[in-house]
């Protein structure tokens, strides 16, 4: 595998990587012209980052329009799959994968449903998955920057163990196994909120990315992040944007965690559907239909959402982004939510900070593969 060489300098280092990623943000071929304006470097500057970007396959050369004669006019697009990375999310009862190349298009995926559940050996189970799913795939192992593994749960990073995980009765659980099961890969392990939210935060354009949003994850599970400024947050114990566990009503409905009224509680899939013994789609029909229970809890649901919107947009004063495969049923019922959130927002200023993510479904497998994917571009 062919390798970028290191710069002379830091500077020099910097000014390739502006090239780079001012040709990997187009979907149109870039002529060296365009690059010297719009990064305002000289035509020379451009030849020699460009040739180094060449020989180590980063980029290719595209003939940009049909030759009229003489040298055809060429323009250069990034080499998507020079590097991959996977992604693995675990659940319950799930282990899922996911490949993507630098420019997040999806090579690969799978789901696996672990009759029994997901074993208490998690490394076991990962290291056979992933193993297989490498080999289906014919994925290149020496382009492989590394494997990312979400859980839905809170990490305790000083010990390297899942502090806790409500959702898959999980406790003090350490991480060990799953690392060596993901050798000799880099690993990389994540709550699956944190991950999710920075799916969408990868998606945006380079300007939004600039900007300050908080992410609820609505699954079995309820979880989030926070970005602020472009940057995530994560508090003194990696602990912040556990939205789930937020109280929505003091001594309300029981939590997994233990306490009561959280916004979990309220709002997590398992509500309204395993508790009620019932699929999404059979109670959003019930809704639809109008059947008072179903319409009666739902509105229940959307209420306490909205105090945690609520709640969140008091403390960081930016978008609210709903996301996890619950948000896949949500777009008609957001004037609803935001009609809640407004009767309820202090300043008046409506409810047009709540917005829908891009990916309702697996947010968290992508935004940990791209966190490979960042630091390898940034690398460059
Ligand atoms: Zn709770």
């Amino acid at each position: 595998m062919k390798s970028l060489g290191t710069p002379l300098t830091e500077r020099r280092r910097k000014t390739r990587n502006r090239i780079f990623r001012f040709i990997y943000n187009s979907n149109e071929p870039v002529s060296k012209q365009a690059m010297a304006i719009d990064l305002n470097l000289s035509l020379p500057t451009i030849h020699q980052n460009v040739s180094e970007l060449l020989d180590a396959g980063l980029i290719r050369p595209v003939e940009t329009q049909v030759s009229t004669g003489g040298r055809p006019p060429v323009g250069y697009l990034v080499v998507d799959d020079v590097r991959i990375a996977i992604g693995v999310s675990i659940t319950t009862n799930h282990i899922r994968l996911l490949a993507s190349d630098i420019k997040l298009n999806q090579l690969a995926e799978k789901s696996v449903r672990k009759v029994g559940g997901v074993s208490a050996d998690l490394g076991k189970d990962v290291k056979e998955e992933l193993e297989l799913f490498i080999s289906e795939n014919n994925l290149d192992k020496e382009r492989i920057l590394g494997v990312g593994i979400t859980i839905p749960g809170v990490l305790n990073v000083k010990e390297d163990a899942v502090l806790l995980s409500p959702s898959m009765r999980l406790k003090n659980i350490s991480l060990r196994s799953l690392r060596d099961g993901c050798r000799p890969y880099p690993v990389f392990i994540e709550n699956d909120g944190n991950c999710a939210g920075y799916a969408e935060w990868m998606a945006m354009s380079p300007q939004d990315r600039k900007k300050s949003f908080a992410y609820i994850l609505l699954e079995n599970g309820v979880g989030g992040t926070f970005f602020i400024n472009g940057k995530t947050y994560s508090g003194v114990n990696h602990r912040s944007g556990e939205f789930g566990h937020m109280c929505v009503q003091p001594d309300g409905l029981q939590c997994n965690c233990g306490a009561r009224g959280c916004l979990e509680a309220y709002c997590s899939a398992m509500r309204f559907t395993m508790d009620i013994d019932k699929t999404m789609e059979e109670f959003f029909e019930l809704v639809h239909k109008g059947d008072p229970a179903s319409k009666a809890l739902w509105d229940d649901v959307l209420k306490h959402l909205a105090i945690g919107i609520n709640n969140i947009r008091m403390i960081f004063d930016g978008d609210v982004l709903l996301g996890g495969f619950v948000s896949e049923y949500l777009e008609e019922y957001l004037p609803d939510i935001k009609r809640y959130v407004a009767e309820r927002n202090a300043f008046g200023d409506g409810a047009d900070f709540v917005k829908l993510g891009k990916f309702p479904r697996k947010a968290g497998m992508m935004g940990i593969a791209w966190h490979f994917v960042n630091d390898y571009i940034e690398s460059i």
